[in-house]
């Protein structure tokens, strides 16, 4: 039995297995782009909240060792709409210097936050430093920032569903659909 789409979503613009195939790719191609490497050594740090059910799958394809932090940084209200400041809510536990970080991040939009990021740990030493983002939206970027692994170019809709929420609404939902603008437009 399937349930049916909350009222607030449009129509759902990834489904579940597409978005599963995707991620085991992304992880095959992290898992050998990364072969070779010292757990200790290899950190990926989750951008929460959006990030954390693609972390989770993510990180338990990878056949590469590796270690898991988080993030958390806030740059919206509830509202869609950037103002560019990036705020850091919650640093990371474990320290940087030295090691391969890959951050994971659930949407590229402006490009605002990851270049915040990039800066924040660039200053930080790093041996190496790279994102995986699941989905970005092209139209919106409005800064250059390099992204190493991409699941999903998206055209410009607000998106809810495996992870990514609406005033903290729909994370759990296990596609990714957008919202009628009516909700974060009204
Ligand atoms: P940027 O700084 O690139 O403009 O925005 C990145 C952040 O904006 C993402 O981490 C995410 O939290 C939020 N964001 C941008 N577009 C969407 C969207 O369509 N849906 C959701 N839920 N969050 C979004
Ligand atoms: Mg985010």
């Amino acid at each position: 039995m399937t349930n049916p789409l909350p009222d607030s979503v449009d129509y759902v613009l990834l489904d579940e297995a597409s978005i599963q195939r995707r991620v085991m790719e992304m992880a095959a191609e992290i898992s050998a782009d990364y072969e070779g490497i010292h757990n200790e050594d290899f950190l990926l740090v989750g951008v929460l909240k959006g990030s954390f059910i693609f972390l989770a799958d993510l990180a338990r394809r990878l056949t590469v060792p590796h270690r898991v932090d988080f993030i958390a940084l806030s740059s919206y209200a509830d509202k869609a709409e950037a103002t560019g400041a990036v705020r850091l809510i919650m640093d990371t536990r474990a320290d940087v210097a030295g090691r391969h970080l890959l951050i994971v991040e659930d949407i590229l939009d402006t490009g605002y936050t990851l270049r915040y990021l990039y800066r924040l740990f660039e200053a930080r030493e790093p041996a190496s430093l790279r994102t995986a983002v699941l989905l970005s939206k092209p139209d919106r970027h409005k800064v250059d920032v390099s992204l190493h692994y991409l699941g999903f170019s998206i055209p410009d809709v607000w998106v809810v569903g495996y992870g990514l929420d609406f005033a903290d609404r729909f994370r759990t939902l296990p596609y990714i659909a957008a919202l009628k603008p009516r909700v974060y437009e009204g």
